[in-house]
C-alpha cells in the first residue's frame, strides 16, 4: 500500500550505517558453517538481532537457531557444531558445550571479548565490576556478567531502565561493598552520551573508580550515533531500519527521535504502508549494525517510485575494519574448565 505521503524531495542516507564487522563475520561463520558442515549446525541465539537475517539463513537451509543447548539433541537432524552468537556467551555455556561433546564455533564479536578480558581481570583483582546495559536479559550482558557473575552488579543507563524487575540498578542509589575498588564495564551498543552522564554518576559517588582507557563502547555504535547526529538538522523526520531487540539500533531511534521530535522504526520497506508522512519534505534513514543494506535500498527505491526527481544524499565515510573468520575448535581441544 502506498505511503500516506505528500511527496519527500531529498533523502540523506546516514553513513556509516548497517552491518558492522562483528555482524559480517558472524553471519559469513553461519553461512560458511552450513555451506561445508555434513549435518546442520545450531547457532546458540539469534546470531545477529535481526530478523530478516534469521530468516534469510532459516531459508539458506542448514542452519537451526536454538536458545538451549540441551535442546540440540531433540532436534530431527542436528550436527554436532554449535555457533555462539556475535554477542558472546557465558562460560557456562561454553562449559555445557564441551560437555554435551559439541564442536565450536565461537562468533563472538572481539570488541565483546575485550570486555570478557576486561571483566576476568577486574574480578581476579577484587573488583567489583559496575556493568552499565541496557537490559539485564540482553545476551551481550548475560555473557559478560557471566565472566564474574559474584563480583558484578548491573546498573541502568541513566535515565532509562531501572525500572521495577528490570534487574538493573539505579546508578544514583546503587551500593557496591568496597568503594575503593569499583570500576566500570559497560554494554559495546548503548547511546554514547546517556553512557558518559552515567559514567560521570557513578564517579561523583566512587571517587575511585576505574574507568579502563579505552571505552567499551565500540566504534560501530558510536560512527551510527555519530552520522545521525550529522543528518538531523537537515531532515524533518528519520527512518530507522532495525529490529526491536537490536540494542544499537534502538538507540539510534531514540537518537533520532530526540534531535528530530520524530522517527520512525522500520522492520522492513512493508512498515512504510502504516506510515503518516504527510507534510514532509526530507527524511534521514539509518540502520542498526545487524540489518542489511538491500532493506534501506528498498526503503530509497519506494521513495523514488513515488518521485522520479528524489534527491539522495550520501556524506560521511564507510568503515574500514575486517574481523577474523572464527575457527572450528573440535571437542577434543576444548578445555575443561
Ligand atoms: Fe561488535 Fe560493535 Fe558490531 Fe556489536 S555492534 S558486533 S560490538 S562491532
Amino acid at each position: 500500500s502506498p505511503t500516506l505521503s505528500g511527496m519527500i524531495e531529498r533523502i540523506h542516507l546516514a553513513k556509516p550505517r548497517g552491518f558492522c564487522a562483528g555482524v559480517v563475520m558472524a553471519i559469513q561463520a553461519v553461512e560458511k558453517a552450513a555451506r561445508t558442515e555434513d549435518k546442520p549446525v545450531t547457532v546458540y541465539h539469534s546470531i545477529v538481532h535481526n530478523h530478516t537475517v534469521v530468516e534469510r539463513l532459516r531459508a539458506g537451509g542448514g542452519v537451526h537457531f536454538v536458545e538451549d543447548l540441551d535442546t540440540i539433541n531433540a532436534l530431527p537432524d542436528s550436527g554436532e557444531t554449535v555457533i555462539f552468537s556475535a554477542h558472546g556467551i557465558s562460560p557456562v555455556v561454553r562449559e555445557r558445550a564441551r560437555q554435551l561433546g559439541l564442536a565450536t564455533i565461537d562468533a563472538t564479536c572481539p570488541l565483546v571479548t575485550k570486555v570478557h578480558t576486561e571483566a576476568k581481570k577486574y574480578a581476579r583483582e577484587g573488583y567489583t565490576i559496575l556493568l552499565i546495559g541496557d537490559s539485564a536479559r540482553h545476551q551481550e550482558v548475560i555473557g559478560t556478567r557471566g565472566e564474574a557473575p559474584n563480583h558484578t552488579i548491573l546498573v541502568g543507563v541513566l535515565g532509562q531502565a531501572h525500572k521495577e524487575g528490570s534487574g538493573l540498578n539505579d546508578p544514583h542509589t546503587v551500593e557496591v561493598p568496597d568503594p575503593s575498588r569499583v570500576v566500570v564495564l559497560t554494554q559495546t551498543t548503548l547511546s554514547v552520551d546517556d553512557t558518559r552522564r552515567t559514567v560521570d554518576v557513578l564517579k561523583a559517588r566512587f571517587p575511585a573508580l576505574v574507568v579502563p582507557p579505552s571505552e567499551d563502547l565500540c566504534y560501530a555504535t558510536k560512527n551510527r550515533q555519530d552520522a545521525v547526529k550529522a543528518i538531523a538538522p537537515m531532515v524533518d523526520t528519520f527512518l530507522v531500519l532495525t529490529s526491536t531487540h537490536s540494542s544499537n539500533g534502538m538507540r539510534l531511534l531514540e537518537l533520532a527521535r530526540d534531535l528530530c521530535g520524530r522517527a520512525e522504526r522500520l522492520e522492513t520497506v512493508a512498515d512504510l504502508g502504516g506510515l503518516d508522512l504527510s507534510g514532509v519534505c526530507s527524511v534521514g534513514i539509518t540502520s542498526a549494525a545487524s540489518t542489511p543494506d538491500d532493506l534501506v535500498q528498498a526503503v530509497v527505491e519506494h521513495f523514488r517510485v513515488l518521485n522520479p526527481n528524489l534527491q539522495v544524499i550520501e556524506e560521511g565515510e564507510w568503515e574500514n575494519i575486517e574481523f577474523r573468520e572464527p575457527r572450528k575448535i573440535l571437542p577434543t581441544d576444548q578445555l575443561p574448565r
